[in-house]
């Protein structure tokens, strides 16, 4: 049976959690149809609350996180996919109480697999991983609810982070006019280079809870951060504008009020990027390759090993991080 490296999260005697690589075994990995060796996985929020033992995302340790995988299936047990196949798997328990892509090796259910939409590399589904693919339900989900370019100014909060990032580089090629919220004004220039129009500060959306409704500014948003900054963004939508709510890094609870929604008409769209359908997530990697690809991905993330991984851990923890990091596993 193969030895394989993994991130391997433990509780230690003093209750806190402890980050070390190991060698595993196939043998050791959870039951499912495909045995999978990872090429490539990447760095997400969620992943940083599994490394540090965070119960609402992983429930047994030890524990491997990592819940975006890229690589190819080294054994099947169904027909529908064959050895050598390139697929990607993110979401569904893949991270969180299974073990994750943080790892050389991944067992799981061929119903989590999706083969790898031509056009797009192993590393460039990692460059996008969860967070591009999130992103992208977010843009689905505004033009679903009619938000068009022509439609004016869209929002993103949270845009120097990993969904963020995308979601303004995704926004803009699809002609968007886009404003980005970030607390990071360093990173001005990197937001510029990813289409955003204009940049606001955080600030901007901390004032005015007290107000029961704000200027009308933004025709759409996609919101990473929730809490008080999302009900002030819902109450500068304009008539009719829709935010796509995908984060918690402000916070999971916000003081509301059903005005904006009563008055305005304005919609909450809730994005889930973990249980969607399997059919689903395919056809939007599918757009990711096709008609939503975005040029340079390759360039636009920050290369790291496992051994490099715990750092990076910290710093997303910290809210230090910016744009995406791809994890090299081979
Ligand atoms: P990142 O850490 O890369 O980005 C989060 C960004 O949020 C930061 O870069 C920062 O942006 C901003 N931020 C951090 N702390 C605060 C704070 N206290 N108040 C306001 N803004 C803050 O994380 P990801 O991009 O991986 O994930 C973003 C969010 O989306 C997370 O909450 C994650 O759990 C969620 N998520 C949800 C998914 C779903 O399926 N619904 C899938 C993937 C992620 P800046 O410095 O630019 O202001």
């Amino acid at each position: 049976m193969p030895q394989f490296n993994a991130l391997w999260i433990s509780k230690n005697d003093t209750g806190g959690f402890t980050r070390q690589i190991i060698k595993r075994s196939t043998e050791d990995l959870p039951k499912g149809e495909l045995l999978i060796r990872v090429n490539y996985s990447s760095l997400n929020y969620k992943d940083a609350l599994s490394a540090s033992g965070h119960a609402g995302v992983t429930k047994q340790y030890p524990h491997t996180p990592g819940i975006d995988a890229a690589g190819v299936v080294e054994r099947s047990q169904v027909k529908e996919f064959a050895e050598g196949d390139e697929v990607i798997v993110t979401g569904y328990g893949l991270g969180m109480n299974s073990a994750g892509g943080f790892a050389q090796f991944i067992r799981i259910p061929a119903s989590w697999a999706v083969k790898r939409p031509p056009g797009l590399t192993l590393r460039q589904c990692m460059c996008l991983g969860t967070a591009g693919l999130t992103a992208a339900l977010c843009l689905d989900k505004l033009q679903q609810a009619g938000v068009k370019p022509e439609s004016g100014a869209v929002l993103v909060t949270g845009a120097s982070g990993g969904v963020g990032s995308i979601a303004v580089a995704l926004l803009a090629a699809q002609g968007y006019q886009v404003t980005a919220v970030t607390a990071k004004s360093a990173q001005e220039g990197f937001l510029k280079s990813l289409g955003a129009r204009q940049i606001l500060p955080r600030s901007a959306l901390q004032e005015g809870t007290d107000k029961p409704l704000l200027k009308e500014q933004w025709a759409g948003a996609v919101d990473c951060v929730g809490g008080d900054m999302l009900f002030n963004l819902i109450k500068s939508l304009r008539y009719g504008g829709s935010v796509a709510c995908c984060g918690l890094t402000a916070g999971v609870a916000f003081n509301a009020t059903v005005l904006p929604f009563i008055l305005r008409g304005v919609n909450l769209l809730g994005v889930d990027s973990v249980e969607q359908p399997l059919a689903y997530k395919s056809a939007i990697w599918q757009r990711l390759a096709g008609q939503w690809r975005l040029p340079h991905l390759d360039q636009q993330v920050r290369e790291v090993g496992l051994t490099e991984l715990s750092c990076e851990i910290d710093k997303i923890l910290a809210a230090q991080q910016v744009g995406r990091v791809l994890v090299r596993l081979d």
